[in-house]
């Protein structure tokens, strides 16, 4: 009988780099030995995030801008178009807010240990609904992307992707140039990416020497709450949508739609997984024409795993800082990380790189994403298992809705 070849891919590796480094820290506890990894190997560790930090406004200001482009011609896209967004942005603002309510139980019922250490404390910036309101229109072209102001960079992505398609063929040169840089920004943070081992082990290790063995059950607190986040807004809002928009019942979309569910969990690559999500959905009976715009879209900027992961994420951080998030920074992530989860890849691990987006609008520290980065992994299988399947009940309801309108 042949052997299946084991492969031992990134998620392998960051992996073990987490064991590594908390081996290595719960070494390194006593008082010399944490002072040695602060001042040799989180430096190493700062350098990592210091590279996550630097694609944050590139990633976003182009991936949108590419967004908004493949949509095409506005008119064209017309009432499937609005549609399509309107239903994507909802349910994703949902799944922030169901990422956050579920967090925020967890911490309020003592399942997210506090982390005593002075070395993580951080002050959060605070301010209020209107502020942020106020702050998401840029009053410059260059400073929102020289100070990374997250949504006023998004702003003048949207503005640039609209007006692009408003000013037709010298419009579109600007357009493929845009989609040019965009490739190779890509591939710049799959580099940053592949280097994810390196910084998890040395930030690790240093986290865990400092703050002794409490980060470790925390960490599976974290993931617990994520898959809890999940299984309500499969069964809550995908059940919903199917039943109500779909005609459909839940159960026999489910089954239909597991193909790209398990491709999905295991590839962690909403994109990788496109092909068997068009598939499943128009076995379901998903239309053709519209499936084609989308599905595609959908792998591009629908992404409610993702935001579930990042209103999770974002309390377990704030609280293992020690900050205590306000009303006004909740709203603030319910903004961001709908913006950041459509302006995330659909590939393995760029949520976790724009975590660091939503982070830095409230004030976080990006150096937090350590503190996941080695379970990230398992946070992504759940979240992009999700984020196709939220395609796929979008797709479905449009079908249903362009049904009643020809009719
Ligand atoms: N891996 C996810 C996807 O492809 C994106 C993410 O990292 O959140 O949908």
């Amino acid at each position: 009988m042949e052997k299946k070849k084991f492969k031992f891919g990134l998620g392998g590796w960051i992996f073990v780099a987490m064991i590594l480094g908390i081996l290595v820290g719960l070494a390194c506890m006593g008082e010399a030995a944490a002072a040695f990894t602060t001042k040799y190997i989180k430096p190493f560790g700062t350098i990592y995030v210091n590279l996550l930090k630097f694609m944050v406004v590139p990633v976003v200001l182009f991936s949108i801008i590419d967004g908004v482009i493949s949509l095409g011609d506005i008119k064209k896209v017309g009432s499937i178009g609005w549609k399509t967004m309107v239903y994507y942005l909802l349910t994703t603002a949902i799944a922030v807010c169901i990422g956050l309510a579920v967090a925020i139980l967890f911490k309020n019922g003592g399942l997210f240990p506090q982390l005593a250490t002075t070395d993580l404390a951080y002050e959060a910036k605070s301010s209020n609904i209107m502020d942020v309101l106020v702050d998401i229109f840029p009053s410059n072209w260059l400073a929102p992307l020289v100070n990374a102001n997250m949504l006023q960079t998004i702003v003048i992505a949207l503005f640039f992707g609209a007006a692009i398609l408003m000013t037709g063929d010298k419009g579109g040169k600007v357009g493929d140039l845009f989609n040019a840089i965009y490739a190779v920004v890509m591939q710049i943070m799959m580099i940053i990416i592949n280097i994810t081992p390196i910084g998890v082990f040395c930030l690790m290790v240093n986290v865990v020497a400092v703050n002794g063995a409490k980060i470790i059950g925390a960490l599976g607190m974290a993931i617990l709450a994520a898959y809890i986040g999940y299984l309500i807004h499969v069964v809550v809002v995908y059940g919903i949508s199917v039943k109500v928009f779909a005609k459909m019942s839940p159960m026999a979309f489910f089954k239909g739609m597991a193909p790209a569910m398990i491709t999905a969990f295991t590839t962690t690559s909403s994109a990788a997984t496109l092909p068997l999500t068009i598939e499943c959905s128009k076995k379901l009976g998903a239309d053709d024409e519209i499936s084609s715009f989308v599905l595609p879209l959908g792998c591009t900027i629908n992404m409610d795993g993702t935001a579930i992961y990042m209103g999770i994420t974002s309390v377990f951080i704030a609280f293992c800082y020690g900050v205590d998030l306000t009303m006004a920074q909740m709203a603030t992530i319910v903004v961001t990380a709908t913006l950041a989860s459509i302006g995330t890849a659909g590939v393995s691990g760029a949520g976790m790189i724009m975590l660091a987006m939503v982070l830095q609008s409230v004030g976080l520290p990006v150096e937090g994403i350590a503190l996941i980065a080695g379970v990230d992994k398992l946070f992504d299988m759940g979240r992009t298992c999700l984020n196709v399947t939220g395609d796929g009940t979008c797709a479905l309801a449009v079908t249903q809705w362009q049904k009643k309108l020809a009719k």
